[in-house]
């Protein structure tokens, strides 16, 4: 057997049928923002390996912090012990997170940090006494993850509730904000779309722990971006009712959306905050869950006293050490002039698709670049095409879309925006 027949044979890969997985490439070495296949070919890797590799692959100050953490100590167990990493990287994330949020759980992937604030919030209504409290409320389009609970506020027809309907926790999904980032505000509730927010808190904000959604942009639910006003409406509206609001920043944070965070577009500050994907700058798996001085003193004065939640790897070294080094390189600011540029020329390389047949829109923010098509995108095409065009895309529904390494050039932008209008386009 090849390699690529033993793995078509015995490994899963995400979201692939077994029995027919389609193309495969075998990747041997990443390098800035460049894949390079076993067999020589390279392509630049235009969607940050699932949106984490915002400084590009193997950056030398992320190697370097995890080479000599590894020679000091790659793990320990956070029960009762600490360490350096995990209190330099609190230090960085406190100082670069929205005011008030300060307390930081580690944990190994944005999915267990959903599940990990679903659960704060439950532990936070539970003592205040408000037992009740125990569903939460999200918008439809969303996504959080594949873990059971996180899977439970996944938009209920794009995501997977339809697969295991009766399986899931009921939750409530309001519609989507239907107003666009950049459209007037209308005030009345019935065109702003907080009219259902309003009603649905009026019927059960007495069992609602929490809202969840990701603020702004949301990702593999439809990369859809909206209305922030909505955001700081409806913050108001759930602290009026003890609800709280968990910002799922997974996918938006660390400047992604042309803010550090998507939260600071509505100037809104969540009760929680959850942070994955770039927090290594894709070097390692890693996450946290970050909370307010109010919601973990409210835990902490509960009848359980403890937050039961205890990940084995939790604040790994390792993990932490890549962390520090990759807040460290967007602390000089350079990111965001980076992200700007990108955004202006996906804007002019992108535009002349939303004339082409099949078309539906075209979208940009920060380095974001969606082209959403009419009808579903078989990513098996983008990926037997990948060598040719040395672009790798993996559009995913009806959408084409790109999220580069804020590193990339704009020669090789000009390259990622070509092969994702040829796409478009359907050319051979
Ligand atoms: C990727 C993602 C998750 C899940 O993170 P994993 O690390 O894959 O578990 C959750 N929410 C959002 C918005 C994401 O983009």
């Amino acid at each position: 057997m090849t390699p690529l027949e033993f793995d078509a044979r015995h490994l899963w890969h995400p979201y692939t049928n077994v029995a027919d997985p389609g193309p495969m490439h075998l990747i041997d070495r990443a390098e800035g923002v460049y894949l390079y296949r076993e067999d020589g070919v390279k392509m630049i890797d235009a969607m940050s390996s699932w949106w984490c590799a915002i400084h590009g692959h193997r950056h030398p100050a992320i190697t370097a912090a995890m080479q000599q953490q590894l020679d000091r100590m790659p793990h320990v167990m956070f029960g009762g012990l600490t360490h350096r990493p995990a209190i330099d990287l609190g230090r960085k994330m406190v100082a670069l997170l929205p005011e008030r949020l300060d307390r930081i759980f580690y944990c190994d992937s944005g999915s267990v940090s959903i599940e990990v604030a679903m659960k704060m919030a439950v532990q936070f209504q539970m003592a205040h006494g408000r037992t009740d409290k125990v569903e939460f409320a999200t918008i439809r389009g969303g996504y959080h993850g594949d873990t059971w609970k996180a899977m439970s506020v996944c938009d209920p027809v794009n995501g997977m509730h339809g697969l295991f309907r009766g399986a899931l926790s009921i939750q409530h999904f309001l519609p989507r904000p239907s107003l666009r980032l950049g459209d007037d505000w209308p005030d009345d509730p019935a065109q702003n779309g907080l009219d259902a927010l309003e009603q649905l808190l009026r019927d059960k904000a007495h069992r609602l722990a929490a809202l969840v959604l990701e603020p702004v942009v949301q990702g593999a639910g439809g990369m859809y971006f909206y209305h922030p006003e909505w955001l700081r409406r409806a913050k108001a509206l759930c602290q009026a009712h003890d609800v709280l609001v968990i910002f799922d920043e997974i996918a938006t944070g660390f400047g992604r959306t042309g803010e550090l965070f998507a939260a600071t577009h509505a100037g809104v500050t969540p009760d929680i905050i959850c942070l994955g994907k770039a927090l290594t700058g894709g070097h390692i798996s890693f996450a946290a869950t970050v909370t307010t001085e109010q919601v973990a003193y409210g835990i902490g004065n509960s009848e359980a006293g403890v937050f039961m939640h205890g990940p084995t790897y939790m604040a790994n070294p390792l993990a932490c050490a890549a962390g520090i080094a990759s807040l460290g390189l967007l602390e000089d600011g350079d990111w965001q002039s980076r992200v700007r540029a990108i955004e202006a020329q996906m804007k002019a390389e992108l535009e002349p698709a939303r004339g082409l047949p099949g078309v539906a829109d075209v979208r940009v923010l920060g380095a974001i670049g969606v082209i959403e098509m009419e009808h579903t995108v078989d990513p098996r095409i983008a990926h037997r095409r990948a060598p040719e065009t040395g672009v790798w895309l993996r559009p995913f529904a009806r959408n084409i879309y790109c999220m580069p390494p804020y590193v990339i050039s704009g020669d090789e932008l000009s390259r990622v925006t070509a092969a994702m209008v040829k796409l478009a386009r359907g050319d051979a």
